[in-house]
């Protein structure tokens, strides 16, 4: 392509909303254009890279026996009612009606359409397993759309169903679509870890997650270096025990302490460990209070909270203080498991249960119980694990200790069984001729995200430094002067060279000062760099690699060879 006729509107300035730097750089580079928030346009260059992860995707999900077709994002809400989760999914869904008040939404995902799709086609165990998929737009309206490619209302996603006879062959199957996702994420370059994960809206009960290593990353994992062990800070079991004592259990006592309310001040005033504090925390569970006390020291995992309520995420909010004083009597900061209202539904992690003489909020505004013990002065309903992983926590696979990182999230698989074949009656004839229900898995693939996942890890302060797998172009071509007739005759020429064999080539052709094509140059992050300046003459012209510093002179006929060499020691091929 020739620059001087290309859409790529790059700008100079940081887009004053784009806090990351896959944010920053996608626009900056004319790749992207927000429309409203969560909503972007792929402009030509970052639409090409968009394609270039969707067909490696393609490939990989083809060399499994997945099977790629192409389903609608208008879904009936009959279908959701199905399987509960019109309800369910929450303000995320995007829903709409038609002109005779029919409801549907925009597809955030496609188990129920799956499902229905293929129950009244594959009727017998012969025609099992089946795999399909689909690279299509999903929508969801997320709370907080943000950080450009990386949590959008609109995007793409590669999505596959699998449906299998049994459990086993349903495990086949998601080790099948785990094997085909180290390939895809490792021909993208990305360095992930594939950590357990929650499995949430999806249902099911075993999932993983792959997921790209970076600071901005919206996910956290904790991982253990002695062992395999890696799981999202939602999942990871706390193993976490209160420091044990020989003391003996005090007289429960209410004291004064004004204006005292976070855990920090409690310690100072009470002078004695974090850890000795029951933290009282008050949600509302679909709509109902609730009640959590656990260790002061420690954080509490809403999502487990949510899982143990068996309730949407979304569901689940921090009480306002008008319940928090309906419930305690007192304002907040100083709720206590001790006399609230009766018939308020209280949980307690298990730790708590082993806290001597804790210090607790003393339902009654400025005042605390000190003294307190579980079991003699209140009782709960005791919860194995509501706490949020921390480092260094104890790893409940190999004993070590467990690090923390954060992560951007680019795919996930889960096992889901039954329950949509079960919510929509999916059933196929076993050998014996008995009716059963298609035991499936879900995998997903965030393309676009992807894309932003790779310029997280691949980019310097000038630019984007694409890895050739993704590379809108592979090469590109500078003519410095384009005044100059031996340039402008060199430059094509190698243009026209490079296509012929293959290799997809910029020509900037543009009447604008070096500088401005250098930085552009740097900025857009083609690999391959070719200078055609003042040597042109002698069929000499500067080869440079966007992610090295070296520069060197070579004959234009030896570009060719060289670009093949910068292939290979990538492991890519044309
Ligand atoms: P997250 O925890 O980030 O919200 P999710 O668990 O909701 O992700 P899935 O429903 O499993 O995601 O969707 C499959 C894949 O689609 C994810 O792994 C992610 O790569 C991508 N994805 C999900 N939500 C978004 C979004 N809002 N914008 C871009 N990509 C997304
Ligand atoms: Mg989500």
């Amino acid at each position: 392509m020739k620059m001087s006729k290309m859409y790529m509107p790059t700008l100079r300035e940081v887009p004053s909303e784009a806090e990351i730097p896959s944010h920053q750089l996608l626009l900056r580079a004319g790749m992207i254009r927000k429309l409203v928030s969560g909503v972007y346009s792929y402009l030509p260059l970052g639409y090409r890279s968009i394609r270039k992860v969707e067909q490696v995707v393609r490939e990989e999900m083809d060399a499994s026996d997945s099977q790629e077709l192409l389903m609608s994002a208008i879904q009936p809400r009959e279908l959701w009612e199905a399987s509960g989760r019109w309800e369910n999914f929450g303000p995320e869904m995007w829903r709409l009606k038609d002109r005779n008040d029919r409801e549907f939404c925009l597809g955030p995902t496609h188990e129920e359409y799956f499902t229905d799709l293929i129950k009244d086609e594959i009727k017998s165990y012969k025609q099992l397993p089946l795999n399909l998929y689909q690279i299509q737009t999903k929508y969801r309206d997320e709370k907080r759309p943000r950080f450009g490619l990386m949590r959008c209302r609109e995007f793409i996603m590669k999505d596959a169903y699998s449906f299998d006879v049994d459990e086993d062959a349903m495990r086949v199957a998601y080790q099948n679509m785990w094997d085909a996702y180290d390939r895809i994420f490792t021909r993208l370059k990305l360095n992930y870890k594939v950590v357990e994960g929650d499995s949430g809206s999806m249902g099911g009960s075993v999932s993983h997650e792959f997921t790209a290593m970076s600071d901005v990353g919206e996910g956290v994992i904790a991982y253990c270096k002695s062992c395999d062990y890696a799981a999202t800070d939602e999942k990871a079991k706390v193993i976490y025990s209160i420091p044990q004592s020989d003391e003996v259990e005090k007289e429960m006592d209410k004291v004064q302490t004004p204006e005292v309310k976070t855990i920090e001040a409690l310690v100072g005033f009470f002078n004695t460990d974090k850890y000795k504090f029951g933290k009282a925390l008050v949600f509302l569970a679909q709509g109902e209070p609730v009640v959590v006390v656990i260790p002061g020291n420690r954080e509490l995992s809403e999502t487990k909270l949510a899982n143990y309520l068996m309730i949407p995420g979304h569901e689940l909010e921090m009480a306002e203080e008008d319940t928090i004083k309906k419930i305690s009597g007192a304002n907040k900061g100083f709720t206590g498991p001790v006399g609230l209202l009766d018939g308020t539904k209280l949980l307690v992690d298990k730790r708590v249960t082993t806290i001597k003489n804790m210090v607790v909020g003393g339902n009654e505004t400025d005042y605390h119980y000190i003294n307190v013990n579980y079991g003699r002065d209140f009782q709960g309903e005791v919860v194995e694990d509501l706490l949020m992983v921390e480092e260094n926590d104890i790893c409940p696979s190999c004993g070590e200790h467990l690090y923390l990182d954060r992560g951007i999230e680019v795919g996930n698989i889960f096992q889901l069984g039954t329950k949509y074949s079960d919510s929509l009656k999916a059933k196929y004839l076993d050998e014996n001729g008995k009716e059963k229900p298609f035991v499936m898995g879900s995998y997903g693939v965030g393309v676009s995200r992807s894309v932003a996942a790779v310029v997280e890890q691949y980019h310097d302060e000038k630019g984007i430094v694409w890895p050739f797998v993704i590379a809108p172009y592979h090469a590109i071509i500078t003519i410095v002067n384009i005044k100059n007739e031996e340039q402008v005759e060199l430059g094509e020429k190698i243009y026209e060279n490079l296509k012929k064999v293959g290799i997809e080539v910029l020509l900037d052709d543009r009447n604008e000062r070096p500088g401005v094509k250098f930085n552009d140059r740097e900025l857009i992050g083609i690999p391959v760099q070719i200078t055609v300046g003042k040597m042109a003459g002698e069929g000499i012209v500067e080869y440079s690699l966007r992610k090295r510093d070296e520069k060197k002179e070579v004959k234009e006929d030896q570009l060719h060879e060289l670009i093949l060499e910068a292939f290979r020691e990538e492991g890519f091929y044309l």
